[in-house]
């Protein structure tokens, strides 16, 4: 990173004319590997739970999985953390519970699989409540959620967890507390649910990456058309900017957690739109804060304005690029 990004890493994230943004960092490996830029964000906006998994040869049990969650909690107690559920399926495959279908991105995926097998869905959920107690710092999120009930189901699932370990403890000093509970908007399908979601969860994180795949019918890891992918899409960046709106007339908080939001053009079209949390690898926040901090609002918002009119990506890009010149 180069100096001048560095100079700003300890002052806020704000825009010239004083509009604040709160960064957050992705995080999947560890709280050490994150370490270098974990003082810089706000807190964790999505722990992907499911790279734990994946490192393994058999599910972890709910003892390492309370270890390894209690860790994260633990290295920044004082701000929030975001707990994925397990995302598997799609394009993360676990070695020791082979999944083979035509068509996996469509198939079971995310909490359309946890929820099948709740057994898996439960023993994670105790390990962040017994990992979260006497912290009180967890937030939980589901992934992959398609329909109501979906989440219905879940919220289910995590009162009967939180009651079999309240049951536990008791009689105990230790104090069980209720997370958070937000859903992923990556499905284009919530974006007709919001009013409905927005009264069954206390936050929203968008996942752009499959948004973007979703509404665009782009397998994302597929070379052959891989150029079609793409969140500067006028479509996608239309659902965004529908999302935001929406979730704002019912004051429920909103993250963004897809790469948009760790890329310079991304963040500043995302921050126009009205998102005020942004979530990132580690790696970029630093230089979307610096991004942040050399732009005003207004002029974001002719940017996005302009951007929005535009017939194909290129031509977004082409404007957000040349926007990103100006200001060096
Ligand atoms: C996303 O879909 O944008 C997201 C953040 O989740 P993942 O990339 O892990 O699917
Ligand atoms: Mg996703």
């Amino acid at each position: 990173l180069s100096d001048r990004i560095l100079e700003q890493a300890h002052l806020p994230c704000v825009t010239k004319d004083n509009h604040s943004i709160s960064l957050f960092i992705n995080a999947g490996l560890s709280a050490e590997m994150e370490n270098t830029n974990f003082t810089y964000g706000e807190g964790v906006g999505l722990y992907r739970t499911e790279v734990p998994f994946m490192l393994r040869e058999r599910f972890p049990s709910e003892q390492e999985q309370m270890v390894l969650y209690r860790q994260m909690l633990e290295s920044a107690p004082d701000k929030p953390i975001t707990m994925r559920t397990l995302d598997v399926g799609g394009d993360k495959p676990l070695p020791y519970f082979p999944i083979s279908e035509e068509n996996p991105f469509l198939g079971w995926r995310g909490i359309r699989l946890t929820l099948d097998h709740p057994e898996i869905f439960l023993v994670q959920i105790r390990a962040m409540l017994r990992a979260n107690i006497g912290l009180g710092n967890l937030q939980i999120m589901l992934p992959m959620v398609t329909s109501v009930s979906e989440v219905s189901e879940s919220k289910r699932l995590i009162r009967q967890a939180f009651h079999e370990v309240n049951d536990e403890i008791r009689g105990s000093e230790l104090q069980l507390v209720m997370p958070k509970i937000g859903v992923m908007l990556e499905v284009p399908a919530v974006l007709y649910q919001i009013p409905q979601l927005a009264k069954k969860v206390d936050f929203f994180s968008v996942g752009s990456n499959d948004l973007t795949q979703y509404l665009l019918a782009v397998d994302r890891n597929n070379s052959r058309v891989a150029g079609l992918y793409d969140s500067y899409h006028p479509a996608v960046l239309s659902a965004l900017n529908s999302i935001v709106e929406q979730s704002r007339r019912f004051n429920i908080p909103i993250t963004v957690c897809g790469e948009m939001a760790g890329e310079p053009g991304g963040a500043i079209l995302l921050m126009a739109m009205g998102y005020d949390k942004l979530s990132m690898n580690s790696h970029n926040l630093l230089k979307v804060k610096w991004v942040i901090r050399s732009v005003t609002m207004q002029h974001a918002t002719q940017l996005l304005h302009d951007v929005l009119e535009c017939d194909n990506p290129e031509q977004v890009r082409e404007q957000v690029d040349l926007y990103l010149e100006i200001i060096g």
